[in-house]
């Protein structure tokens, strides 16, 4: 199971460039950034997302064209499905992942069109600074540059 907090769920412009974007925190976040931005989100709160959750979701905020999971959770397969899912029942909102391993698998880049990979350093900035040690890529192609015009 994975969890997320409805009350910050947003319509966000600026984490993944050109997209109008749903994004829902993750919570049970297993990672150890330095200097964590959110260290909430390593609890065990919030609701379960699953599938009809991402479908009401996206319902509910008709035109988006992209839907962020901004962490990802303690459970791998249960954030696989999700992404399958909107593959395959929402081919028109590209899906994308925020995560803070500096590396994911094969497999997370293949299910999903938009990968975030590195742990939060506050010295060197998020995605938006040109220090940033944090990387975006779309299929595999690293856009982070276009944080930066
Ligand atoms: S990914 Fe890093 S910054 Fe984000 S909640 Fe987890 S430890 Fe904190």
């Amino acid at each position: 199971m994975i969890k997320y907090l409805p009350q910050l769920t947003d319509v966000v412009m600026e984490e993944i460039p050109g997209k109008i974007t749903l994004a829902v925190e993750i919570s049970r976040c297993q990672g150890n950034c330095p200097g964590c931005h959110s260290p909430f989100l390593k609890e065990d709160i919030g609701l379960e997302l699953t599938t009809d959750v991402v479908d009401m979701l996206l319902y509910d905020n008709f035109g988006v064209n992209c839907f962020l999971l901004l962490g990802e959770g303690d459970d791998p397969e249960a954030l696989k499905a999700i992404a399958r899912h909107l593959r395959s029942e929402h081919p028109r909102v590209e899906s994308a992942l925020y995560s803070g391993r500096q590396e994911v698998e094969d497999e997370l880049y293949e299910l999903f069109d938009y990968v975030k990979v590195g742990p939060y350093i506050a010295s060197l900035g998020p995605l938006n600074s040109w220090t940033t040690n944090q990387r975006l890529y779309h299929h595999r192609e690293d856009i982070t540059s276009k944080f930066w015009r």
